[in-house]
């Protein structure tokens, strides 16, 4: 495998950084997990705007151009023949010394992994995944903006944490006033009576493209799509539950808390937009080869 570093290509083996990175030190520093499929980089401008905000909100100035960072990240997928595959794009402070100040680090590091993609498997899909409402609450937007897509993910780690010790595939966060935010790493929707339904960014999710283009595709086909405030009876009470994310794509909850979901298998509203994705997924995107 062949990663980039600031401008050029390592072996797996050698590709490092330095232990007074500040990603490193305090997860200073910003990132996106991107999706190759069928030979194009699925919502690669959407995905680099994110970048450009996330890093624009912490003050993290681009130590090359976007259009270069896009280049570099097509030429990581082609060093590494993905024609489907994850993009991990990762822009920290940058070196510095061991105090927490940003501006001892006078230039920010660039790296890019594309690899292959470890989805969950394909049981989940057809059967729906088990999850849990874990005790750590996300991270209030007042306290830090969800939408900051930032290498500190300790937050969304303990939620992962909780859930595993609970046998179950993934957490749901509540937020500090005890209303759903979102997954450790997907975003969380509802269907009941044909209506789909997400937590607003501001419950405390992050804004999704996964999310955004799944709302796209229910509008579409002419259902009917909320972002609203909910609390767990909202997921006890739905017909369907599903997740969304760009690694999870979409997929079927049929377990909360121990409660079943709906009639216990992934419903037909799932089932649709999963199909329509998974369309989209291959149509869509900017061309990785020359
Ligand atoms: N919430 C969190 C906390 C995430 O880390 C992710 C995935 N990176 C998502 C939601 C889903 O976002 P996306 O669809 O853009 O991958």
């Amino acid at each position: 495998m062949k990663i980039y570093i600031d401008g050029k290509f390592y072996d797996q083996a050698d590709a490092k950084i330095s232990v007074f990175d500040h990603g490193l030190l305090y997860g200073d520093g910003v990132f996106e997990g991107i999706r190759a499929y069928n030979g194009r980089v699925f919502l690669c401008d959407e995905h680099l705007d994110r970048l450009a905000d996330s890093a624009k909100a912490i003050l993290l100035k681009l130590p090359i151009p976007m259009a270069e960072i896009k280049e570099a990240m097509l030429e990581t997928c082609r060093q590494n023949n993905i024609r489907d595959g994850y993009i991990r794009l990762v822009i920290t402070r940058g070196v510095g010394n061991l105090g927490l100040s940003p501006d001892k680090c006078p230039k920010a590091t660039v790296f890019i992994i594309a690899d292959s993609i470890q989805l969950y498997p394909e049981k989940f899909y057809e059967e729906g995944l088990r999850v849990v409402t874990v005790p750590s609450q996300r991270i209030p937007p007042s306290a830090l903006s969800p939408s900051v897509k930032s290498l500190n993910y300790l937050n969304n780690i303990m939620a992962k944490i909780e859930c595993q010790q609970a046998n179950a595939q993934e957490a749901i966060m509540l937020n500090h006033e005890g209303y759903v935010a979102e997954c450790s790493g997907d975003n969380v929707f509802t269907v009941k009576k044909g209506v789909i339904s997400t937590p607003p960014i501001w419950a405390g999710a992050l804004g999704g493209l996964t999310r955004k283009a799944v709302l796209e595709l229910a509008k579409q086909t002419g259902r009917e799509v909320r972002e609203t405030m909910m609390t767990r009876y909202d997921l006890w009470v739905a017909d369907e539950v599903f997740l969304t994310g760009t690694a999870a794509e979409v997929v079927p909850v049929v377990d909360i808390d121990g409660r079943i979901v709906g009639a216990g298998k992934p419903g037909p509203v799932t089932g649709d937009l999963m199909r329509r994705f998974r369309e989209l997924t291959r149509l869509a995107g900017v061309a990785i080869s020359h």
